[in-house]
């Protein structure tokens, strides 16, 4: 309907379109107030709704524990990198550690592809010694490197709990197509130590033990609706600070202090209304739904395509060993880069758009988030088996 199209698109990306519906019947007047959210004050009551709605009704989809903050800010994925390192170290328990010690504390992280690597960079720029438990760059037949894989856990270089602040890891690498189940973690990692994970592309497709992290950043715009909003859930007692962690936080801008936001339920200063809106209804989408049933639709629209590259592995080259495959972003390669860009061109004409890998890495990457019905897989899947015919 509407003469839409298979949207494929890394993120931002495809919504339910009956969330799309909703926003569009009350565009113009929402709930008879007269206005757009857009329009709104965000301190009026209409306003004050919506945002408790949206986290109340995101607590009950993931069963979000009561010890656990919610909140809704602003600088996409990226901000998270910072804030993660920065309100951590300005923590109770992590100063307290530190002072036992004697000396500043290490944090770990796993780099599995680019956007783990960009928390990392972060870590470092802010002058922390971040400690690389594993890298999972390796080489190729054709000399490059690339993140396929994770080395054993038995091989993972984790710091010692009483000298490491965190654990930081991205649990779905949107780029390389490299997934990390979240229980080989927070299994790896000592109780003592909080695990704090970026979920920005695989947040609502499945359920989640929160209680088994410190803290989890998510971008909105790949499962939860546009860009402009982040979600952060912290565990309580790491915005707890003492005299120190005050003078810890005044390098903390405003903006990234996650206190700063739980104190204020999300709105010490203007929050980015609108996309919270749109996320509050994609949230009850997501309950309509449930996580569970969310989660085997991920597995069959994946499983469709990634048993497509398994029945022509000489034709679509599958790079990521089979136990990290992303369920949301799934890459591969065509033999030929003529043939890459074939494939890309001929798919669009059949509707089928925004395949094109990463400009980092090239290739093909299909990303099959929570809106993408499983017809979107089939009619892919259709497309490469002709394709494969067409072209072997
Ligand atoms: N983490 C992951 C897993 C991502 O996929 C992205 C963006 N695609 C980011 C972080 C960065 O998000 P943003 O562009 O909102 O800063």
């Amino acid at each position: 309907p509407y003469g839409r199209v298979w949207n494929f698109s890394a993120g931002p990306s495809v919504l339910p379109v009956s969330v799309l519906e909703e926003v569009q019947r009350d565009l113009l007047n929402y709930k008879g107030t007269g206005m757009s959210v857009m329009e709104m004050s965000h301190r009026s009551k209409t306003y004050d709704d919506i945002i408790e709605g949206a986290e109340a009704t995101l607590r009950r989809v993931l069963k979000v524990p009561d010890n656990y903050a919610v909140i809704f800010l602003q600088g996409g994925g990226t901000g998270g990198f910072a804030a993660s390192y920065l309100n951590l170290f300005a923590c109770k328990a992590v100063r307290d550690k530190q002072r036992k010690l004697g000396r500043q504390l290490s944090c770990d992280y796993l780099v599995t592809g680019s956007w783990s690597k960009g928390g990392l960079k972060e870590a470092q720029r802010l002058g922390g010694r971040p400690n690389v438990v594993l890298d999972g760059v390796r080489a190729t037949k054709t000399g490059a490197v690339s993140y396929h894989s994770l080395p054993p856990v038995s091989e993972w270089k984790l710091g010692k709990p009483e000298e490491t602040a965190f654990v930081y890891y991205c649990e779905n690498e949107t780029i390389h197509g490299v997934e990390t189940p979240s229980s080989l973690v927070v299994d790896a990692v000592d109780p003592s130590v909080p695990v704090i994970c970026d979920m920005s592309s695989n947040m609502l497709s499945r359920p989640v033990d929160i209680k088994r992290f410190g803290a989890i950043i998510a971008g909105a715009q790949k499962n939860m609706g546009p860009a402009g909003v982040s979600l952060v859930i912290v565990r309580k007692d790491l915005l707890e600070r003492d005299e120190a962690g005050v003078e810890a936080v005044r390098s903390i801008p405003s903006v990234l202090d996650w206190l700063y936001y739980a104190s204020a339920g999300s709105m010490p200063h203007t929050p980015p209304t609108f996309a919270i809106y749109v996320c509050s209804l994609v949230f009850k989408w997501a309950e309509e739904q449930g996580l569970e049933a969310l989660e085997r639709l991920r597995q069959a629209r994946s499983g469709l395509v990634y048993d497509m590259i398994d029945a022509h592995p000489e034709f679509y080259r599958g790079p990521v060993d089979r136990y990290y495959r992303s369920r949301m972003n799934v890459v591969f390669n065509l033999p030929t880069k003529e043939l890459e860009a074939q494939f890309i061109a001929e798919a669009a004409k059949r509707s089928m758009i925004q395949l094109k890998g990463h400009r980092s890495v090239g290739g093909v990457r299909i990303s099959l988030y929570n809106a993408m019905p499983l017809e979107g897989a089939q009619v892919f899947v259709e497309f490469m088996k002709e394709f494969y015919e067409a072209n072997r």
